[in-house]
């Protein structure tokens, strides 16, 4: 890792001398920004219990001057530096944990277990990488203070709970986050990427992650013996037509241009081999990019359950129950396009156009898409970092291996390379918005 981050200083030197500055700045902060990244990995919350992290956060930033706010939309804090006439201009950090046993073997590995409110006991990481978005806030909250002669306007600073519940974001909204704080022109966050090299930047220009939809569906039957199936309305099989007809929903009613999914990732029913239960379920996951592919998407599964059931003689008062988890809904990422274009320009004069990358866009999901989408007049974007060790990813594309994904137990980022690049990117980013005239 050490090898690693002083590649990454080494590179620093070859930029232009504005950048070389900051780059300069960043490597100063970075031994105590490790010790607080080490400790926030081995103390991961799960989501909405993000309390500790949170007081980490909100203690760095008072001691810079900001004016911080606690539990908002829970956990959230909102940490306002105020300096003079100009834009308002947001940096997002989420803070949140995973369900997940670390099974990397390093030093600093989460040891941390739970019980969850479900009453299953389990291992906690930051398997998302959150708490390299946590401690790259906190390098951007010490750059901003530090170099407060160099801009104008006010910067919103926000600790995010319960991303990875699609929850965090709209409760810190509906807690008035642009109500009670200064409303932004500007929203800017990182996410840490599995898939590239440590260093370096991606951007999507437009729809970069999708609409993310948790779909139950309760399939009913009337259930009887398994020897007289004429005495009964099977549920499993008409759930398992439903699946097979759900397949065509993609395939079939949506333009091949549109990028969509719809996967049954679940499919529970019955409890003996001679019984004919009287209740199947299912749980789906639906991606898309446009409302209007959504909407086709939800309506189509409704439909399809109901007409599957007519089809086999289900009564009226036994059709398919289809609920939509509007709690769990994360609305597709959209990068302001001529936004993004701009600060990837920007970017690639600091970095190089080696490190700055056009990536395409995934059908993962991320809630700071809410930031943007409540006013249009926002211009929002959320930029990759690579956190794949580069002697990892050579050996891996060389074997031919495939790489530990985000949420995997064995996910192990080059956290300096990630705070490093997140830090010095995304404090240039916004010194570049609220340049003082
Ligand atoms: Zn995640
Ligand atoms: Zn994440």
């Amino acid at each position: 890792m050490r090898i690693l981050w002083t590649g990454v200083a080494a590179l620093a030197l070859a930029m232009p001398a504005t950048a070389q500055t900051l780059g300069g700045e960043v490597e100063k902060q970075m031994p105590s920004l490790m010790a607080i990244y080490k400790d926030l990995h081995a103390n991961p919350e799960l989501s909405f219990m993000e309390v500790r992290s949170a007081g980490i956060l909100a203690a760095e930033a008072r001691k810079l001057g900001y004016k911080v706010t606690e539990k908002v939309g829970g956990t959230g804090i909102v940490a306002v530096l105020e300096n003079g006439p100009g834009p308002v201009v947001l940096v997002r950090a989420d803070m949140d944990g995973l369900p997940v046993t670390e099974q990397t073997g390093l030093a600093g590995a989460s040891k941390v277990r739970v019980t969850t409110k479900e009453g299953v006991e389990t291992g906690v990481m930051h398997a998302c990488g959150h708490d390299t978005h946590m401690t790259a806030w906190v390098g951007v909250a010490r750059l901003m203070a530090a170099n407060k002669a160099k801009w104008s306007g006010t910067l919103v600073m926000i600790g995010q709970p319960a991303e990875e519940r699609g929850a965090g974001a709209r409760m810190m909204l509906a807690d008035g986050l642009y109500t009670r704080f200064p409303k932004p022109q500007y929203a800017l966050a990182f996410h840490d990427a599995a898939q590239f090299p440590a260093g370096k930047i991606g951007y999507t220009p437009g729809y970069a992650l999708a609409n993310v939809d948790s779909v139950d569906i309760s399939v009913k039957g009337v259930g009887g013996h398994g020897a007289y199936p004429q005495t009964t309305k099977d549920p499993i099989v008409l759930a398992s037509r439903i699946v097979g007809a759900l397949q065509t929903l993609v395939s079939r009613e949506i333009s091949p241009l549109d990028s969509a999914v719809v996967t049954v990732g679940s499919f529970h029913a019955g409890a003996k081999h001679n019984i004919i239960s009287d209740e199947a379920k299912l749980q789906l996951t639906v991606r898309s990019y446009s409302d209007e592919v959504r909407d086709h998407l939800l309506d189509g599964i409704a439909r399809i359950a109901k007409g599957e059931a007519i089809a086999a003689g289900i009564p009226d008062d036994k059709m398919p129950v289809v609920t939509v988890n509007k709690d769990e809904y994360t609305p597709s990422t959209f990068n302001t396009p001529e936004f993004t274009e701009e600060m990837a320009a920007f970017l690639k004069t600091s970095f190089g156009d080696d490190r700055v990358v056009q990536m395409p866009p995934v059908m993962g999901g991320e809630d700071f898409s809410r930031f943007g989408r409540e006013d249009k007049s926002i211009k929002s974007l959320i930029v990759w970092v690579g956190g794949v060790p580069q002697a990892e990813y050579d050996a891996a594309k060389k074997e031919g291996r495939t790489l530990p994904s985000l949420h995997s137990p064995f996910w192990a980022p080059d956290a300096p390379a990630v705070i490093s690049t997140a830090t010095e990117a995304l404090t240039a980013m916004t010194l570049k918005l609220m340049a003082k005239k």
